[in-house]
């Protein structure tokens, strides 16, 4: 896309600054207690783009986001397991599972397992109970896939939550922060999950605009403090058309991406992935045991 078309949609964006569509009623406890972190060296970032196709991710202007992969293990072709909607997405992502354990097959809480496979937070206050955990989402359920965090936060629209979570970063630098951004995915079902949609690339480009935003300041962290930070950016579903349940057989929808960030990785693509390592290998990161814990998953590093 050109720059020079990017640029407009970026005034668009900001003249109109569009709330996110609100999915689902509020259920989440708001909690904006800032989560002081305990870790004086590492940090764990996870940012969900929901609804973000790889092809469209590679065919979109991303500068922030490819300048990651350049110190990350990362791949294009990344399992997310059956049940192609955004709770068993993330619930498989957070909760390191597939849905066979966590029983979520559609974007609703009822059947939920998460008494026997508790969520990240959980699993590391195990070991770490005084850890400075956030999140902070467009999207309620979002929220709910989580539980004994020190805040957790809703916001209209991105740059609010962006503002919000960089404020975090400098003030209490949380242990773990986790961000969800639904722009991608209300394009996505308005415009196309597709690499032709220019509407839906500039979603995601916009996203990687915000990463940037938030990536600056951590790049100044680690220079300053000797912080280093695991940024992991992941997806729960791509699509085809402008739907994405219900595509289980679909490789647009099924396979997505991910990227694992550190300040010493070496840049290092995978040809094939699942998305239930992510949740161990943030936990080996900040230095706690997965094992018999019931995950599915195993550390990338
Ligand atoms: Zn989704």
């Amino acid at each position: 896309m050109q720059t020079r078309f990017i640029s407009v949609l970026f005034i668009l964006f900001f003249a109109i600054a569009p709330g996110c569509i609100d999915k689902f009623k509020p259920k989440k406890e708001i909690k904006t207690t800032c989560p002081v972190g305990i870790e004086p060296i590492r940090k764990v970032l996870f940012i969900g783009w929901d609804g973000v196709r790889s092809d469209a991710l590679l065919a979109s202007n991303t500068p922030t986001f490819d300048s990651l992969l350049q110190s990350a293990i990362y791949s294009f072709n990344v399992d997310r397991g059956p049940h192609t909607v955004s709770t068993p997405g993330w619930s498989t992502i957070l909760h390191g599972v597939w849905p066979e354990k966590h029983r979520l097959t559609e974007n609703s809480f009822k059947k939920n397992n998460y008494k026997q496979y508790p969520d990240i937070f959980q699993l590391l206050r195990r070991s770490k109970p005084n850890l400075g955990l956030a999140t902070l989402s467009n999207w309620d359920a979002f929220l709910q896939i989580t539980s004994e965090e020190t805040y957790a936060n809703r916001f209209d629209t991105d740059p609010e939550m962006t503002q919000e979570a960089i404020k975090l970063i400098n003030e209490c630098t949380p242990d773990v922060m986790l961000m969800h951004f639904d722009f991608p995915d209300d394009s996505g079902h308005e415009f196309g999950f597709d690499p032709s949609s220019l509407e839906y690339k500039s979603a995601i480009e916009i996203s990687d605009y915000y990463l940037g935003l938030i990536m600056t300041q951590i790049y100044l962290r680690e220079m300053q403090f000797n912080e280093e930070w695991m940024v992991v950016l992941t997806t729960d579903h791509g699509g085809q058309g402008t739907g994405h349940g219900g595509q289980d057989n679909i490789t647009e929808t099924r396979f997505v991406w991910y990227a694992v960030r550190t300040p010493n990785f070496t840049s290092t693509m995978i040809s094939q992935g699942e998305t239930v390592d992510l949740l161990p290998t943030m936990m080996k990161w900040l230095g706690v045991s997965s094992s018999n814990s019931g995950l599915d998953g195993t550390s990338l590093f």
